[in-house]
């Protein structure tokens, strides 16, 4: 569950089934409270109709009995006529008369067995005469008959009242049928909703992608010009698109002073700087002077064209930033221009004792790109591996021609960079803390990575590095041949 939209539909899901649970134990207590109730208004409904019925009958036929019982004997039954108007009686019916004499029983009651119907008459005995109702316990017919009785009037001497039941779960659609229908459409109503729910989540967040795919896009503080598509629907999306967009707006207001300022300072620096270094050569230049002057104007010549070199890095990256570096692109012969750096680095490596090794291999090592920049660019990659290789190490510098690009890597078998340490070596200004805490080297200022990988994407190639600590780096820059040709052509 890492998407928004899983966590909506999930939370969704939840709310609902809870909300189905109570709506289903609800119902279920409400229906099993009101079961009772609707039960005997049925039955009292019965037994007024049973009671309007003995006495139409008595009215118009002027008896409703005759002689010979139920059991066979000369006591009296119901009519014939007037019980067949019964016999359509789903419920329990017993028309009894005198001393609880039962005149007449429904279908119903016939199918019950003796006891049973006694049971089921026991109220005719016990409150004779009376009206009354509640629940009989009968064996076997769990969870009990709920019954009325009541008096007949005007029925003829021999008929006394009539007794209605029914079965207590006789309704048409009681509690446990409910908890029954809950428990099978429940589930399915569940994942119904919540796939719908997902989908609907889905709906809502769908402008959310896009959002986040352009602010991912935004990684540089070149890209602060863009900004997020505003939705129409004045929601929370709405107002995050536009909150985003201001505070793009704040960045790259910020970005452009820091922008500017820096390549303002970093002109202005250059000229005194250059009067300085014009300075110092100049008195290094007079005959005569004691040794010791004569190393600390060296030493500040040194620091002095460092700060140069610091200077001019800020101001191309600046320059860069504002996309205002013309490339000075030439077709170029990159054998020729590997074979030079490899000379520089040759010196550097033997004054360090350490191996180096060049190997240039594959066809057309032509190129069209800005001489010096590839060639700054190839000079900061070897520096740095002559750089952080101790003595007796080695250095491999790699051209390789391929059909669709040209690959330069520098591999070397010095400190190497932690793991964590690896994705921050081509922000400006960072140093690893070895680089920072050694001594007798000469101290960069962290920026020759962010220019070496400036340089080979604004020539749309990338740079890559690997590392091991302990065992040594290996950075790889590929540039594309222009236009995709293959060397071969
Ligand atoms: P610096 O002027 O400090 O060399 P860079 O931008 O060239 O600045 O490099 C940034 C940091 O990356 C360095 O301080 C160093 O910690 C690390 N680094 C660069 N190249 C290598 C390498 N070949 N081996 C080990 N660490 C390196």
């Amino acid at each position: 569950m890492n998407t928004l939209r899983d966590k909506l539909a999930f939370w969704y899901t939840v709310a609902l089934s809870v909300a189905i649970f109570a709506l289903g134990a609800g119902l279920y207590f409400d229906r099993k409270q009101s079961i009772p109730a609707e039960l005997d208004k049925r039955l009292s409904e019965e037994v007024a109709f049973a009671q309007n019925w003995l006495t139409e009958s008595q009215r118009i036929l002027g008896r409703i009995t005759r002689a010979g019982g139920l059991s066979g004997d000369s006591s009296p039954t119901l009519n014939d006529d007037v019980a067949a108007y019964f016999e359509g009686f789903r419920d329990y019916l017993v028309v009894a008369g005198r001393n609880e004499r039962i005149l007449y029983a429904s279908e119903a009651v016939r199918s019950l067995g003796p006891a049973q119907i006694d049971a089921l008459t026991a109220p005719l005995r016990t409150h004779p005469g009376a009206e009354t109702g509640g629940t009989a316990v009968i064996s076997g017919m769990e969870p009990g008959m709920r019954y009325r009785v009541a008096p007949v009037s005007g029925a003829g001497g021999e008929v006394t009242s009539v007794l209605v039941a029914t079965r207590a779960e006789n309704v048409e659609y009681g509690p446990y049928e409910l908890l029954r229908s809950l428990m099978v459409l429940g589930p399915l109503f569940l994942v119904l909703a919540s796939g719908l729910g997902w989908l609907l989540a889905g709906r809502a967040l769908a402008p959310l992608d896009p959002m986040l795919d352009e602010i991912e896009s935004i990684t540089g503080g070149t890209d602060l010009h863009r900004r997020l598509a505003v939705p129409f629907s004045r929601d929370e999306l709405h107002r995050m698109a536009v909150s985003t967009n201001n505070m793009l707006e704040r960045l790259e207001g910020s970005f452009g002073t820091l922008r500017q300022f820096t390549a303002d300072a970093s002109h202005e620096l250059k000229t005194p700087l250059q009067v300085l270094r014009a300075g110092i050569e100049r008195a290094l230049k007079h005959q005569g002077l004691p040794p010791d002057a004569i190393e600390g104007l060296d030493e500040a010549l040194a620091q002095v064209n460092q700060m140069g070199e610091m200077v001019e890095s800020l101001l191309t990256l600046a320059r860069a930033d504002e996309g205002k570096v013309e490339l000075a692109v030439e077709r170029t012969d990159l054998q020729a221009l590997v074979q030079e750096v490899s000379e520089t680095a040759h010196i550097l490596a033997e004054q360090k004792k350490i191996k180096m090794l060049t190997r240039i291999t594959g066809p057309d090592l032509f190129l069209e790109v800005d001489k010096g920049r590839i060639k700054q660019m190839l000079m900061n990659m070897v520096t740095n591996a002559i750089k952080y290789t101790p003595t007796g190490g080695e250095v491999k510098f790699d051209l390789v021609g391929r059909d669709h690009d040209l690959v330069f890597e520098v591999r070397d078998t010095g400190l190497g960079i932690s793991p964590e340490d690896l994705p921050r070596i081509f922000d400006r200004f960072w140093r690893g803390d070895v680089a920072r805490t050694r001594t007798g080297e000469r101290a960069g200022a962290g920026l020759g990575l962010a220019i070496t990988k400036w340089i080979a994407e604004a020539h749309e190639g990338r740079i890559e590095a690997t590392s091991k600590q302990g065992r040594g780096s290996s950075f790889v820059v590929t540039l594309p041949r222009k236009s995709g040709t293959p060397a071969a052509s």
